[in-house]
């Protein structure tokens, strides 16, 4: 049986077992709904349904790949033409996935292949590095720390930004980890719902820190003198004068550690000694709030600029942008399953967040990884994929592969490197 008809089967027998699992959203009549089967990569979508039911009774009849619901709200889903759908507004979406952003275990887990001219390596490349042709084939992978990443993410955006800066409602925040590589927010409340795409864009310009203008914010050069900001302005400067506080209360040690970072400070040895020389005067001087005066050998303007724009990147939050903006976005169903993983997309409450484990889920209704066996059921499958990297799934290591290896692992992670397309049924 060809595998993708063998995991539709999987799907179906756990739609079947699972129906009252699956969550009814808000609003849910007046969703647009959208699928991927399993026979091909295209999106069939403008589908409303009726009542929950209906679309469970669509995942047991048709058991798509992928399930998807709109944030937008319409008061005839299922009409193919924009303008005669009935836009009612739309939820505020936002998107944590760390297939855009860096993070350091990619070195480790991210493979690709350039198809040009055949060299391959780790980690997160645009343009092969050998012949500079953008034909890469990727292979992007999870582990716990970019997990994990993408968690302190969606902490960050709610604690640091959708609380104190625009006053929502955490009530009203629906959480989800996507069941792949990251996490999704959704804001349902009334009052962003009529938001028009500019006003969501500046929303996450705000939010990223993107566009920020020190100069706004009072840095400035008077006099020789460099003059910094204060923390009485909110918002941003509030956010900076915290994170140079947090920074300053660090270890010498440390804070050579941070600022020499080539990812972010990348400060050259020289500024990294001014900067700890100056360390006790500047904590007084923020502090105090004493003139701001931030004068510092060898920190120009354009030093402070580097020096900022890293600190911003540190407390900004790596959102994908489009997805916040489009009101025409579908975002995966919760309680369906992701057909790249065979993971959940699992809602989570606010209150589990900080605990929540993607990978090892102890709290058995939290946990995304669905198909376990009772008996601890092994399954042998043949890895087709050049190379397969090493994978903790629930506390255990499994790889690295080389393709044409024949592997006995549990269900559920067969089921995983089914779904990634990295190996087959044998
Ligand atoms: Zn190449
Ligand atoms: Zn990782």
């Amino acid at each position: 049986m060809p595998d993708n008809k063998y995991l539709k089967r999987l799907f179906q027998a756990y739609y079947k077992e699972n129906q009252s699992e699956i969550p009814t959203i808000n609003l849910f009549e007046q969703r647009e709904f959208g699928f991927i089967p399993w026979e091909k990569q295209i999106m069939n979508r403008h589908i409303g349904f009726t009542s929950s039911i209906n679309l469970k009774k669509y995942f047991i009849n048709n058991t798509p790949k992928h399930a998807y619901s709109s944030g937008s709200l319409f008061n005839q889903p299922e009409n193919q033409d924009m303008k005669d759908k009935g836009y009612q507004g739309c939820d505020l979406i936002f998107d944590i996935d760390v297939d855009h952003f860096y993070t350091p275990c990619k070195e480790d887990h991210d493979l690709w292949y350039c198809k040009e001219c055949g060299q391959k390596g780790k980690g997160m490349k645009e343009k092969c590095p050998k012949c500079g042709k953008v034909r890469l084939k990727k292979l992007s992978w999870i582990c716990d720390d970019c997990l994990n990443v993408a968690k302190k993410e969606i902490i960050k955006l709610i604690y640091n930004f959708l609380i104190p800066d625009f006053n929502i409602d955490i009530e009203k925040m629906k959480i989800a980890f996507s069941g792949h590589r990251g996490y999704h927010l959704k804001v349902e409340d009334e009052n962003v719902r009529t938001l028009t795409s500019d006003e969501r864009r500046e929303i996450i310009d705000f939010i990223t820190g993107e566009n920020l203008s020190f100069e706004i914010l009072g840095l400035q050069e008077k006099g020789g003198n460099i003059f910094g900001f204060s923390r009485d302005t909110i918002g941003w400067s509030q956010k900076i004068i915290n994170s140079i506080e947090n920074l300053l209360g660090k270890s010498n040690i440390e804070i050579e550690t941070i600022l020499s970072d080539k990812k972010k400070f990348n400060l050259s040895q020289n500024l990294i000694e001014n900067f700890i020389n100056f360390k006790d005067e500047f904590r007084k001087i923020i502090k105090y709030n004493h003139n701001n005066n931030w004068t510092l050998v060898g920190f120009s303007l354009n030093a402070w600029d580097k020096f900022l724009k890293a600190l911003i990147a540190e407390i900004g939050v790596e959102v994908d942008v489009p997805v916040s903006i489009d009101i025409h976005r579908l975002i995966r169903y919760p309680g369906s399953l992701h057909g790249k993983t065979g993971f959940r997309v699992q809602e989570i409450y606010h209150d589990d967040l900080d605990n929540f484990n993607p990978l090892d889920e102890s709290i058995e209704k939290l946990d995304p990884i669905v198909f376990k066996s009772k008996k601890r059921i092994s399954q042998k499958i043949e890895i087709s994929e050049i190379e397969v990297p090493i994978t903790k799934i629930k506390g255990e290591l499994f790889g690295p592969y080389k393709q044409g290896e024949k592997i006995e692992v549990p269900h559920y992670f067969a089921v995983f490197l089914l779904c990634k397309g990295v190996a087959k049924t044998i």
